[in-house]
């Protein structure tokens, strides 16, 4: 197993969208494993490939608080979306920030299983917040894209000034 390197905004590359995943095997459960290693190192409720560079539809879940149910959609897809919910989100990709989005509170969603097997589930509340915004990053999408231009810009300046700083610490 391996933890992976969890790109950050404003990383361009983060802005890729995802293709599906054509075969499910043992590279990609290995992926899959790297991915669960990573978000449970960070800490975090959720992970998309393309927050580690892997630009294929695969999101990794669990919201439980003992690390028991985790979660892998492979070529998730949205199927329903009822009501809504207004929560506040961060992401691994977007540190030390939290803010408001409106989602929907209720959503099935088909994917396959890590063993190729097509699912269906449905989920509510943080579970379906979490896979929402999971789903938002194989789009190309962040979180931050649903505030004011202004936050946006405010949080980019500030995340990369922190960069700067962290570096010039490494270096000496
Ligand atoms: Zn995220």
């Amino acid at each position: 197993m391996a933890k992976l390197t969890i790109l950050e905004f404003p990383d361009p590359r983060l802005r890729t969208k995802a293709t599906p995943v054509s075969a499910v095997d043992d590279r990609l459960r290995a992926l899959i494993r790297d991915m669960f290693e990573t978000m449970y190192a960070a800490p975090g409720i959720g992970l998309a490939a393309t927050q580690v560079n892997v630009h294929k539809r695969l999101l990794i879940v669990d919201v439980s608080a003992d690390k028991s149910e985790p979660i892998a959609l492979i070529n998730p897809e949205i199927l329903e979306k009822d009501g809504v919910i207004v929560s506040d989100e961060g992401c691994l990709s977007v540190p030390g920030y939290y803010e408001e989005v409106e989602r929907a509170e209720h959503i099935r969603v088909r994917f396959l299983d890590r063993d190729g097997v097509a699912q269906e589930m449905e989920a509510e509340g943080l579970l379906a917040v979490c896979i929402q915004h999971e789903i938002d990053h194989l789009d190309g999408k962040l979180f931050v894209d649903y505030l004011s231009e202004a936050k946006r810009q405010r949080i980019r300046r500030k995340l990369q000034k922190e960069r700067r700083h962290q570096s010039a610490a490494v270096v000496m």
